[in-house]
């Protein structure tokens, strides 16, 4: 991707030539037991060229593993194996099945975190739902088709299954807010947006995302719900999965297909994981609770 004013800031720019610089300077040098959790959201059509340089980057450093594979890495099986990459998606956007051909092109298999209350929302509410519950603020140079607001669909979602693709789910409306969140409420975002998946399609769902940022939508009686109904938590926050190994945080790097090259780089790159050092500290702290 080349440089867009409209698309790309100033600390934008700063994180593109950091990246390249930490290219240099071995902050892409990645340990054996390393899995990089990768997470997008929409994939835009005009973007889907970057997707494809994208995975070929993710190619040099790592290789796929499919989710199924998450679960062996949590029980050990793969602390010997070469550097691993996991691809996410938050949201479960229409328009993600743009990077599906792809994905399925290049044989890789990603999870999708979907919103019940996005799907089965009307067709023609699915926009204002998009934008009063998953993303008030919109870049409208990246988002600006209808498949940009629109959720996949059960039978969509059905179908990436059949292809061994997987789903988690992302909450039942994306507005979980810990501090604000009623005992009742917090167990209908959390455990009924899983039985509403599963009763969809009839898999057992046990991943769970946290929407927004992870220390603003999960408290200690969020963290006892996910723990009693899900194997996997996957964290809003970037950093090393090898280090102090734990299903209940899996730390994840976020990535917008519409990034220059250079800043996908530096936000894979350990560099980056430092500026997230606090929320880290705070979330391994609220993840290792009630054991
Ligand atoms: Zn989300």
């Amino acid at each position: 991707m080349h440089y867009n004013p409209s698309l790309h800031n100033s600390k934008h720019i700063l994180k593109s030539i950091l990246g390249i610089t930490g290219k240099m300077t071995g902050a892409l040098h990645f340990p054996k037991g390393e899995l990089l959790v990768v997470n997008y959201h929409g994939t835009q059509r005009r973007f889907i060229p970057e997707f494809r340089e994208q995975l070929s980057l993710f190619r040099k450093y790592f290789r796929f593993i499919t989710p199924a594979q998450v679960a062996d890495y949590y029980e050990g099986k793969m602390a010997d194996s070469p550097p691993s990459i996991l691809l996410t998606f938050d949201d479960g956007i229409l328009n993600n099945l743009f990077a599906v051909e792809i994905l399925d092109q290049e044989k890789i298999k990603a999870l999708f975190f979907v919103i019940p209350g996005f799907i089965d929302s009307p067709a023609e509410s699915q926009k204002e739902f998009f934008l009063r519950n998953i993303r008030p603020t919109i870049i409208p140079e990246v988002d600006s088709e209808k498949e940009d607001f629109s959720a996949l669909s059960w039978s969509q979602l059905r179908t990436l299954i059949q292809s061994g693709h997987a789903v988690g789910a992302h909450t039942y409306t994306h507005t979980l807010c810990s501090s604000a969140s009623s005992p009742e409420n917090s167990s209908f975002e959390i455990i009924n947006s899983k039985q509403r998946i599963e009763k969809e399609l009839r898999v057992p769902i046990t991943a769970y995302c946290a929407p927004n940022d992870s220390l603003y939508s999960t408290g200690k009686k969020e963290m006892k719900l996910i723990k009693d109904n899900y194997r996997f938590f996957f964290s809003t926050y970037p950093g090393s999965n090898a280090e102090n190994p734990s299903p209940w945080f899996i730390k994840r790097c976020n990535i917008e297909t519409h990034w220059m090259q250079g800043a996908v780089t530096y936000a894979i790159g350990r560099a980056s994981y430092r500026r997230w050092k606090e929320q880290t500290r705070l979330f391994n702290k609220l993840a290792e609770s009630q054991q």
